[in-house]
């Protein structure tokens, strides 16, 4: 294991590292600096430290993993109630994009009940191989089967890449997969490019969405991300060539100790995930009578209205209008910024939108550098005239006449 060496020659007790580290990973002991179990090996006391008293000692990667072994994508398609999700359609683009890269292959794993068909609709966005599970236990989502056949499916075709959405679904068992697979996994991530040696790097927001980290996972395989929906675009339908692989496993590896007695589906209003314009507002409203204003030209546009954060913490709005990092990410047509300054946690659900509006007072609001048109004014003297020029028959292009 890798681990945090002194040389007690040149240290000179300065403290230098003890300030600099931000996980309390060093501390000052009575004659020499000590490491703690929160030391995190960044490497930040070294490039502190005054004297090069420090360093980072790297062991060799323990007993000789064959890299070269995995090879190929493979995305585990989510279907609920009989649908595939659309992240599915968003990773297998993905996986194209790196596995043609690499010149390797792209596979899916479906598990389902009378899901044959879904595996014929999957072979049409160009992937080479659906391995298919196909059994009734496994009708519902359920941790222990699923992760079961995702370990055994693995270990028989030695993937490079496993790709899954950061769904509820994706989130439970990426995680259960990766630790039984002994391997690295990066959740939610922004951003997934693959290098010629086949290390995927994936990028994710850190430290709060400061800085967006570049996580690789150089010793181990295979290499597991999980990627919010709408973060990349979906793959395209082609001509298919691939094949349906129909995987058998023991009933033993289908048991759970989780009795599935039904399906409900949450009743969403109307969701800001998969809305083609959405009028988002932020804390410039100033008062919550200002959603019912947006939500009036929300309603004159077809759209609907989403928030930023401090509108959800102060009880204005509810979690699932959220936007942002800790938020819903979304990618619609059209994002109508109103009193949103452009935090990078915000912006980090929304830069997808293919057109983005800003309306903000201040004009040097970091929201315009990422809006394709901007007004700068008041909302409550740019929105009221909106929604009187569409009322009286014109359209979102109004917007030109108002700024
Ligand atoms: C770990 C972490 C995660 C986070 N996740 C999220 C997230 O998912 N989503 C999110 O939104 N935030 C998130 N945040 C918070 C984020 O950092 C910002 O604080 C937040 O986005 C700011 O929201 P805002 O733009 O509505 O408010 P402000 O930053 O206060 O901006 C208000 C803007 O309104 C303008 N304005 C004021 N009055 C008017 C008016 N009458 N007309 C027009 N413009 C006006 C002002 O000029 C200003 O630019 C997160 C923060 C952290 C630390």
């Amino acid at each position: 294991m890798s681990q945090m060496r002194v040389n007690q020659d040149l240290c000179t007790l300065c403290g230098a590292c003890v300030e600099a580290c931000p996980f309390a990973g060093v501390v000052m002991g009575e004659d020499s600096i000590e490491f703690t179990d929160s030391c995190r090996l960044c490497s930040i006391c070294v490039k502190a430290c005054p004297t090069g008293a420090i360093w980072l000692e790297k062991t060799a990667a323990g007993p000789s993993f064959d890299l070269k072994k995995y090879k190929g994508v493979l995305v585990f398609a989510e279907q609920r109630q009989g649908e595939i999700q659309p992240v599915t359609y968003e990773l297998i683009g993905k996986g194209l994009e790196m596995a043609k890269q690499l010149g390797q292959d792209v596979a899916v794993c479906l598990a389902g009940s009378n899901v044959q068909t879904l595996a014929e609709d999957l072979l049409t966005y160009g992937v080479d191989k659906v391995y298919l599970y196909d059994y009734p236990e496994l009708e519902y989502f359920r941790i222990e089967p699923y992760t079961a056949i995702m370990v055994d499916l693995v270990n028989e075709i030695k993937p490079n890449i496993i790709l899954m959405g950061a769904t509820p679904v994706g989130r439970s068992l990426a995680p259960r997969v990766a630790a039984r697979l002994r391997t690295g996994l990066t959740a939610d991530c922004t951003t997934l490019s693959v290098k010629e040696n086949g290390d995927l790097v994936q990028t994710r927001p850190a430290f709060g969405g400061d800085v967006m980290a570049q996580i690789i996972t150089p010793r181990h395989r295979p290499q597991m991300a999980t990627v919010r929906y709408k973060v990349m675009p979906p793959a395209e339908t082609v001509q298919p060539h691939g094949e349906i692989v129909h995987c058998k496993t023991d009933q033993a590896q289908l048991q759970s100790r989780i009795t599935t007695l039904g399906f409900r589906p949450h009743q969403v209003a109307s969701s800001i995930t998969d809305a083609e314009i959405i009028v988002a507002a932020g804390r410039g409203i100033g008062k919550p009578e200002g959603l019912e204003l947006l939500e009036e030209f929300a309603g004159l546009i077809g759209g609907v209205v989403g928030t930023t954060r401090p509108l959800v913490e102060q009880g204005w709005a509810n979690y699932n209008q959220q936007i942002g990092m800790s938020g819903r990410t979304v990618r619609p047509r059209i994002f109508i910024a109103c009193g949103i300054s452009g935090a990078i946690q915000l912006v980090a659900g929304m830069r997808g939108a293919d057109t983005i509006f800003a309306i903000n007072t201040d004009p040097d609001a970091p929201i315009f550098d990422v809006a394709h048109y901007g007004i700068v004014g008041d909302l409550y003297e740019v929105i009221p005239k909106l929604i009187a020029i569409i009322e009286e028959g014109g359209s979102l292009g109004a917007i030109s006449q108002v700024g």
